[in-house]
């Protein structure tokens, strides 16, 4: 499943942050996910408990900070908010739309103690 193995791994990059700064206990990790990412929130957080355990993030909280995706057309330069990646310009009708934002997925910050 997709979704696991991104929370595997990001589990994995916390755990290894909090251990390097001698930490024990990972207790809130904050993630960005872009709305054109490809990701299902739901999943990812379902995902995240089950790779979590046993780990030093078991207890952390979960916060994800959904970013719609924005395009912009490269016929007439419009600005618009996407829902997918083949959208169209809202202003000319062009299907040639470069995405800005939207496909991100990051940890925006981690909490440890
Ligand atoms: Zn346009």
């Amino acid at each position: 499943m997709h979704e696991m193995s991104i929370a595997l791994s990001v589990i994995d990059a916390v755990v290894a942050r909090a251990l390097g700064e001698g930490c024990s206990r990972v207790t809130g990790i904050e993630l960005v996910v872009g709305r054109l990412s490809g990701v299902a929130v739901d999943s990812l957080t379902f995902c995240f408990s089950a790779a979590a355990r046993g780990t030093p993030a078991e207890e952390a909280e979960l916060v994800i900070d959904e970013r719609e995706g924005q395009g912009r057309c490269e016929a007439c330069s419009a600005v618009f908010p996407v829902s997918t990646l083949y959208a169209k310009c809202p202003t000319c009708g062009q299907f040639r739309v470069q995405i800005e934002s939207g496909e991100e997925l990051l940890v925006k910050s981690i909490t440890i103690e």
